[in-house]
């Protein structure tokens, strides 16, 4: 469009009072709050100009104040496709919930409950007394204390073992979990002093019988989730090292990171070490997540012996870090469904030990219900990921839909500011829509969102 007509175009644009008195808006805006309707109207002519501006030829049209109004009333949080291949990722919410969880959370939610008031004895309670019993049951631990999440938690057990004492760490452990979560600075800030033994690659049990002193509190082992160290390596292990701790009388604290209750076997998978074995191996404290393996609600997990986690209640932490009753209820239910073995309601659960020929089949429906719509991709072989800082060699083998285009991210831009969102990957000049975290069900409206997203752009 030449710029004398494109500028013509711009001055018909209504202004903002003119919309406020026009008969055709009246009954959709008569209702709403005033600084809804202006924000509606402002949206809905930039998004006018903004068009015109691109060289379309559609001006202002009531309807842009009934779709800027749509836009305006989504809540900012909102359920988003997930075509990563990335399980558990962190920044589209981890652990999608199991149904039956996420009723319990909801019956809790609306309701009044004994949270924290024993029905019993008509008094008060412990808020995670309801889990108590079902993580004794499923870890082998004599208690457990449930936070925040285990950031809480390694902050939490530092702060209430080891605050004004050394707790002695491998230097091979002293690893940045992501978010900026690094371990020497939760120590510091917990008020531990930390003492660093051993190598980045080679840490021995001699190393750490070396750094005991009278000042002692903690050893402390950290689980490296989200890297591997290969080669010339060696570690102590659990077993060493809470033998080496009961001689000299020092506890054992081990954070998990990830921590699963059961083995995950499951092709590309590999394995991921037990709450219940940790324990078993005589590792006297061990925190891990809630909504990482477990697939639970965000929550840090705190088990152990009875006589330390009395400590750890009893700190002034344990209440700013403390977990909501929402927590709690998905927390139980979650659990619930492990000790009754129904591990496939967990979503976590199914979704890592899919077989390749599923997510193949999977794969192929979503290429046909693309072509459906005329988007041509080609189906191919990709690895995903468990994420989560679990995991970290693992190499689940899944399938794609891959969508060639000049820009897969500008097409990547459309398929996230869709409704509902897709959030896919992008490699090699190519579109990768990953179907390990898609269901069956999300098939058509994610080839919908494809499609519409595609129109929109110069793929
Ligand atoms: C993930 C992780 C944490 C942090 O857990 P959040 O539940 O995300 O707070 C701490 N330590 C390790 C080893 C982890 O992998």
């Amino acid at each position: 469009m030449e710029d004398a007509k494109k500028n013509a175009l711009l001055r018909t644009l209504p202004s903002i009072d003119e919309l406020l008195s026009r008969p055709s808006l009246a009954a959709l805006l008569a209702p709403l709050p005033r600084p809804l309707s202006l924000a509606a109207l402002r949206r809905a002519v930039e998004g006018a100009r903004a068009r015109l501006l691109r060289g379309e030829e559609a001006g202002f049209q009531d309807d842009d104040v009934r779709a800027a109004l749509a836009e305006l009333s989504k809540p900012n949080l909102r359920p988003v496709f997930n075509a990563t291949g990335v399980v558990l990722h962190t920044n589209l919410g981890r652990a999608p919930l199991a149904a039956r969880a996420a009723e319990r959370v909801r019956e809790i939610a609306v309701s009044y409950s004994n949270l924290e008031y024993d029905l019993d004895e008509g008094e008060r309670g412990s808020r995670y007394a309801p889990v108590v019993g079902l993580l004794v049951e499923l870890t082998g631990a004599e208690d457990a204390v449930v936070v925040n999440n285990n950031a809480a938690a390694v902050l939490l057990v530092l702060a209430s073992l080891c605050a004004g004492r050394e707790a002695i760490v491998s230097r091979g452990e002293l690893v940045e979990i992501g978010g900026g979560f690094r371990i020497p600075e939760v120590m510091r800030q917990s008020g531990a002093l930390l003492v660093e033994v051993g190598t980045t690659n080679r840490t021995r049990p001699g190393d750490y019988a070396a750094a005991i002193g009278p000042q002692t509190g903690l050893l402390v082992k950290v689980h490296r989730s989200n890297f591997a160290v290969v080669g010339f390596t060696e570690e102590a292990t659990a077993r060493e090292l809470s033998s080496l701790g009961r001689e000299r009388g020092v506890p054992l604290f081990e954070d998990l990171g990830s921590g699963c209750l059961v083995m995950m076997a499951a092709e590309g998978l590999t394995s991921e070490p037990t709450v219940k074995s940790a324990i078993s191996a005589g590792a006297d404290v061990v925190t891990f997540s809630g909504d990482k393996l477990l697939g639970g609600p965000q929550a840090g997990i705190i088990v152990g012996k009875k006589e330390l986690l009395a400590k750890v209640r009893k700190h002034s932490l344990n209440r700013a870090v403390r977990v909501d009753k929402m927590t709690v209820a998905g927390l139980e239910a979650t659990l619930e469904l492990y000790r009754d073995g129904r591990l496939d309601e967990l979503p976590v659960y199914r979704l890592l030990v899919q077989r390749p020929e599923e997510l193949q089949r999977r794969a192929e429906r979503l290429w046909e219900a693309l072509a459906e719509k005329g988007v041509s991709t080609r189906v191919v072989a990709t690895v995903s990921q468990v994420g989560g800082g679990a995991m970290p060699l693992a190499e689940p083998r899944s399938y794609a839909c891959a969508l060639g285009c000049r820009s897969p991210q500008a097409l990547h831009e459309l398929l996230r500011a869709g409704s509902p969102p897709v959030v896919a990957r992008v490699a090699e000049e190519q579109l990768l829509l990953d179907v390990r975290c898609l269901t069956e069900d999300d098939v058509a409206p994610v080839a919908q969102a494809v499609a519409a997203a595609t129109r929109d752009s110069s793929c």
